[in-house]
């Protein structure tokens, strides 16, 4: 593979990273992942705009702006001959050669790392034929949710609490009402309506999320946007979550519960052939 590090394109086994870079040290960075379909990136442009939104939050400056992205995003695609999968990219804020708490001097280089991931058939995953099981967990994560910090401890042990449990992923829990997915939002539908948590600094603000809940108001679909309680989606019609590397998926099982008769329900199966739909055709 052919990965990009800091302004060279570089065989994987040849590209490294200090061991003093503050992404290793104090998981100081932020990343994006790019979904490809045929060759193309899906909602580049959201996740470009995304990025340089965690950057300032995180008091980073912006050095690469969208063209140049978009630019090592295809030359990464082309490279390794992707036709599906994905475009991860991490921006840390690099080092001076020491373990500081304080952060380096603002001209320190940042470290820049993007790779691919090659996944055929990225898009007719067999998950999304027969929906996710997920567990609840307890929310605790810092209250940043909204910057896209590489801090992925958390996500990752409520993965691993789902897979001990024969599950596939977990809903977050706080004050009785679900966050997000470890890595994807997500939503209950009751009766002709989605609900989905409303934006503010307690969640991810989705790329996929902004696009499929466009997508659903254009359909004439109903949509809320408010916060939603474990009770709730154990008794909602359906559940689906969004993410850029599975598009929408359908939930079917929360905490052991069933929802509707155990499959993948139809508002869930229309917006995942909406989105699919759509993002290939504005795809760049
Ligand atoms: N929430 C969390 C916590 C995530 O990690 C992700 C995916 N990185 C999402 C939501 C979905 O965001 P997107 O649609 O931009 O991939």
């Amino acid at each position: 593979r052919t990965v990009y590090v800091n302004g060279e394109y570089l065989p994987e086994t040849e590209a490294t990273v200090s061991v003093f870079d503050r992404g290793f040290l104090f998981a100081d960075g932020v990343y994006e992942v790019t979904s490809v379909l045929g060759g193309k990136l899906i909602d580049f442009d959201g996740h470009a705009a995304r990025l340089e939104r965690s950057l300032t939050e995180l008091d980073m400056a912006v050095r690469l702006h969208r063209d140049e992205l978009l630019e090592i995003h295809r030359e990464l695609v082309t490279r390794n001959d992707i036709e599906d999968g994905l475009v991860y990219l991490q921006i840390t804020r690099g080092s001076d050669g020491d373990r500081d708490f304080v952060y380096p001097a603002e001209d320190t280089p940042q470290t820049v790392v993007l790779f691919t991931q090659s996944k055929p058939g990225l898009a007719d995953s067999p998950a999304a034929k027969k929906g996710i099981r997920v567990i609840s967990i307890p929310d605790l994560r810092w209250d940043r949710r909204d910057i896209k910090t590489v801090q992925l401890l958390y996500p990752s042990m409520g993965k691993m609490a789902a897979k001990a449990e024969g599950c596939d992923d977990a809903w977050m829990i706080e004050d009785g009402k679900v966050t997000e997915g470890t890595s994807n939002n997500a939503y209950i539908v009751q009766g002709n309506s989605i609900v989905t948590r409303e934006l503010s600094t307690d969640i991810l603000h989705g790329i996929t999320r902004a696009a499929v809940l466009r997508f659903a108001r254009e359909a004439q679909m109903q949509v809320e946007e408010r916060a939603f309680t474990l009770d709730e989606a154990k008794a909602a019609d359906e559940a689906f979550v969004t993410s850029a590397s599975t598009f929408v998926m359908p939930v079917v099982e929360i905490d052991g519960v069933a929802l509707g008769d155990g499959t993948p329900g139809p508002v869930a199966r229309r917006l995942r052939e909406i989105y699919l739909d759509e993002s290939r055709k504005a795809a760049i």
